[in-house]
């Protein structure tokens, strides 16, 4: 239970309940980095003490510096100054809860100089999953899953051999719109998608989640985590998320996880790995939902969802353009330059927009991205 951690993304939600759980249990703080919220940042050097700390935005670095200056901590900064610390020898586990595909190139770092992942940052492998996936096979590397869903698949499968998975169930809450229908979508604010009915979470995520991105972006996470093909993966809208997900092995037994939705149990399962020790949250009572129910997902409905799946299906750079087209639609969307129904408008067009193109490193990455947030702000602006 003495991991020394870094996190990546300190300030996040992810990041301040994973801090919150290192605390609980007297771990190490090695370096912590957060995107641009410098006086939050400087509460959590003040409390852990960490070696390092970096703000990602640039403009803030001098800020942060002055700050931290009757501090022992070392101050960087930019993309340079995470991947600094994903590589550090202290490490002995980097979290990864940055938002969006900025993250995967801190991952990549990490796994090179071989340190264990603990990882909230989705679009890593949405965008560059066979890099990640190839490298951390190479270099020994472990991937723990922080978000629940898949936190919920790597422990139905523990104890069980990953050869006799037949299928893996993916549950979706719905999010704030299940059940609407394409007209009534058009017409949903910005304040109702951001308030999502079981999880609280960042705004981005949030909007993914009114959207059914996320469960997009889930699908071709569990597509690399656990090296499984599109038609394994079977999403089931649950309301109450409650069940987190499920595996079917070739028996036809079907092992699921069950838990209150709080973020703090798959956070504080990755960091502690393999044990299972007191956690900061409620606890689950079955009598008082009384009844979990379960539906199809509206493919026809949520294009986000559908484009997401269309995309791994066909593979190569697709998923990487899905990804970072919606993370332009959903910052015009944040920012009221577009209205809800058309973020899947707008990630559904790349589809037909782009012919196949092969992902083999990091810059066929940093290509389809680019390619994809210049058409979207080419549709925006
Ligand atoms: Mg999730």
């Amino acid at each position: 239970m003495n991991k020394k951690l870094s996190v990546l993304g300190s300030t996040g939600s992810i990041g301040t309940q994973s801090l919150e759980i290192c605390e609980k249990h007297g771990m190490e703080i090695v370096a912590l980095a957060a995107h641009s919220s410098v006086e939050l940042l400087e509460e959590q050097v003040r409390k852990f003490s960490p070696k390092y700390v970096c703000i990602y935005r640039e403009d803030k670095y001098a800020e942060l510096k002055q700050r931290l200056s009757d501090t022992s901590a070392q101050v960087l900064c930019g993309m340079e100054g995470l991947c600094r610390i994903a590589e550090l020898e202290e490490n002995d586990i980097v979290l990864n809860s940055v938002v969006g595909m900025v993250g995967l190139l801190p991952t990549l770092t990490a796994i090179n100089a071989g340190k264990d992942i603990a990882l909230a940052n989705k679009e890593t492998l949405v965008a560059g999953g066979e890099l990640v996936m190839k490298l951390a096979a190479e270099k020994g590397v472990k991937i723990y899953p922080i978000d629940s869903e898949h936190s919920a698949v790597f422990q139905c499968l523990q104890g069980n051999k990953r050869s006799q998975l037949k299928n893996m169930i993916l549950t979706a809450s719905g999010g704030p719109f299940y059940g609407y229908t394409y007209d009534q979508l058009k017409n949903v604010t910005k304040a109702q998608a951001l308030h999502h009915p079981n999880w609280e979470m960042g705004n981005k995520i949030t909007i993914d989640s009114a959207t059914l991105m996320n469960k997009g972006l889930e699908f071709i996470e569990a597509k690399w985590l656990f090296d499984l093909r599109p038609d394994q993966i079977q999403i089931v809208v649950h309301p109450q998320s409650v069940i987190h997900s499920a595996v079917e092995f070739n028996d036809n037994a079907v092992i699921a996880q069950l838990g209150v939705p709080d973020m703090k149990i798959p956070i504080q399962y990755a960091l502690l790995y393999p044990e299972r020790v007191e956690c900061p949250t409620k606890r689950l009572s079955l009598t008082d939902y009384g009844t979990l129910t379960f539906g199809k997902p509206d493919l026809e409905t949520f294009k986000c969802l559908s484009t997401a799946i269309k995309a791994i299906e066909r593979g190569g750079a697709y998923p990487c353009l899905v990804n970072s087209a919606n993370e332009e639609a959903v910052g015009a969307f944040l920012r009221d330059e577009i209205e809800f129904i058309q973020i899947g408008e707008i990630v559904s067009s790349v589809l037909d927009k782009f012919p196949a193109a092969e992902i083999r490193n990091y810059d066929d990455v940093m290509e389809a991205d680019k390619k994809a947030r210049d058409h979207v702000r080419s549709l925006v602006g």
